[in-house]
């Protein structure tokens, strides 16, 4: 039962998501996530769809996103706090991509060294090959 709370919850508080919320447990094959509580992401279309929560970009081109900006521009409240939470997601997002990328700089600046020598013995084998084009052959 606690399985279908908040999807119960969002279609009675936020009417502009009901058709986003079809009865049923068929998968619908292209899940759209939302932070169901602290620990679970569920999709937004089926109930098949569940997972452990990881922050998710806004997609802007979402249809449930852009429902709940015309919705929470039209005034309704939960709609305004639903963007605003999917927009704290988006900030964690961003914060875990920056994290990330911080990571792999610094996997690179420890891989510096080697790339240098790397390309120091692809040079020195290109200026030898190059004299050794030059020398004229026996
Ligand atoms: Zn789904």
């Amino acid at each position: 039962m606690a399985r279908y709370r908040t999807r119960t919850w969002l279609r009675e508080n936020v009417p502009v998501l009901g058709r986003f919320f079809p009865p049923g447990q068929r998968n619908c094959g292209s899940h759209e996530w939302f932070r169901a509580d602290e620990e679970t992401d569920r999709c937004w279309h089926c109930t098949v769809g569940v997972r452990p929560h990881q922050p998710v970009p806004i997609d802007p081109d979402n249809s449930v996103w852009q429902e709940l900006n015309k919705s929470a521009a039209a005034g309704d409240d939960v709609s305004r706090r639903m963007v605003l939470q999917l927009m704290a997601e988006h900030e964690a997002y961003e914060a875990l991509m920056a994290l990330e990328m911080r990571t792999k700089a610094t996997d690179l600046d420890l891989d510096v060294p080697h790339l240098e020598e790397q390309a120091a013995t692809a040079s020195a084998a290109s200026r030898s090959l190059m004299e050794a084009a030059r020398r004229p052959t026996a």
